[in-house]
């Protein structure tokens, strides 16, 4: 590849663009993470996380990607045989359901339309023939990465109660948190998960856990084994006081700095934002929609999300060829389809630290691709996203 000059524009869902008061945050020698110097910074950076979740509740901290705090959740709560529920709406969702399997769990999934999400009324109706109880958890993922899909996480706490199951509800955020609006407490969500390398603008290798009191409770009787995951080891009340080894002591210095910069511009601004720079995606999208050009790939408005955008290609086109084009040329880096969209979307983050112009510079690289790839497509995409932006 020629070498190429400038800053590569990170468009990616994941990992995000790491502002640089994260990297300098983190640019430091390490400390002994049994000072009490660690243990402050440990909890302020647990009292942020509770803002962020929205939540009283205890939050743990692993040194793992997502998958591990995914598999945390099921080796704390459940036993052997289990039932849970999946609500299927893309890969990520069913990814979750397939660790329950391996562990010996029995996984049901409530099947979804990956463009559409979760339905929330099919859950509710699931719920109701459960009379014998025997669904312990409901497992949602907030925001389907894969798919661009937002689930409507409140609507199915509510197609719980409506259904009066006893079930605890799971909920991955990974995509979602520091991105869009969530809330634990109100929603009544027993056990959050969440990750680094999205909204919270982090290197990955950090993921929480928000546990409930009734997750809390549930842990006492699961039978899994456990041992790295053992949510027990690691609280003291409502803190964590030790960690699976060693503590990731210099993601803990980056953390405290992205919670300070979320803080600083206020958790309502960040998600004014986030929703106003994937509103510029989809308008520059639907006009490349013209001329059978690609779309939108989650179909409901309701549902399309705020830090991520799928764009499906026209029949017969490659996604990946589009990729390849932005990289090589423009340098602009973009997400690829997943599972059995591998070609057939591409997938514009617009997550964690990110402005006007970034997006603009990397919907620009997008229209220029398709007509270098020969990909029939509307023109003017930028300029719908730039006349909403400057509105
Ligand atoms: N869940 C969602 C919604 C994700 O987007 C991802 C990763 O992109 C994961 C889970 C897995 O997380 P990780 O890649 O950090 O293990």
């Amino acid at each position: 590849m020629a070498v190429q000059r400038g800053r590569q524009f990170f468009q990616n869902p994941g990992p995000t663009n790491i502002p640089d008061r994260v990297l300098r945050a983190i640019d430091r020698p390490a400390i002994d993470f049994m000072t009490p110097e660690f243990r402050t910074l440990a909890g302020d950076c647990a009292a942020g996380l509770r803002r962020i979740f929205k939540t009283e509740s205890p939050i743990l901290v692993f040194a793992s990607s997502g998958h591990g705090a995914w598999e945390a959740a099921l080796v704390n709560l459940f036993s052997p045989g289990d039932k849970v529920l999946v609500l299927e709406s893309g890969y990520f969702s069913l990814n979750w359901g397939r660790i329950g399997e391996v562990l010996g769990l029995k996984v049901e999934t409530v099947p979804g339309d990956w463009r559409q999400g979760v339905d929330p009324g099919a859950v509710e109706a699931r719920l109701r023939e459960d009379r014998a109880g025997e669904i312990k958890a409901v497992l949602l993922v907030h925001n389907e990465t894969s798919t661009g899909v937002a689930n409507r996480c409140a609507e199915v706490r509510r197609a719980i109660d409506r259904a009066g199951h006893p079930a605890l509800f799971l909920v991955d955020v990974i995509s979602a948190l520091g991105c869009l609006d969530f809330r634990m407490d109100e929603w009544q969500v027993d056990v959050v998960v969440g990750g680094s390398q999205k909204g919270l603008m982090l290197p990955v290798g950090m993921s929480f856990t928000a546990i409930s009191p009734k997750a809390l409770k549930a842990t006492e009787t699961a039978r899994l084994p456990r041992i790295y995951w053992d949510w027990r080891r690691f609280l003291t009340g409502r803190d964590q006081t030790s960690y699976s080894g060693t503590a990731p002591v210099h993601l803990f210095f980056g953390l405290k700095e992205a919670l300070a910069m979320l803080e600083e511009e206020g958790l309502e601004q960040v998600f004014a934002r986030h929703e106003r720079l994937a509103e510029a995606t989809r308008r520059a999208v639907r006009a490349w929609r013209q001329n059978n050009g690609p779309e939108i790939f989650a179909g409901d408005p309701r549902v399309q999300s705020n830090s991520v955008t799928a764009v499906l290609m026209p029949e017969g086109h490659d996604a990946e060829a589009v990729r390849r084009i932005c990289l090589e040329r423009f340098n602009v880096s973009l997400g690829g389809g997943l599972d059995r969209l591998n070609g057939r979307v591409f997938r514009i983050g617009h997550m964690g630290d990110l402005n006007e112009p970034m997006l603009l510079g990397a919907l620009a690289a997008v229209e220029m691709a398709f007509g270098l790839a020969g990909v029939p497509h509307g023109k003017g995409g930028v300029d719908a996203a730039m006349e909403y932006l400057a509105g």
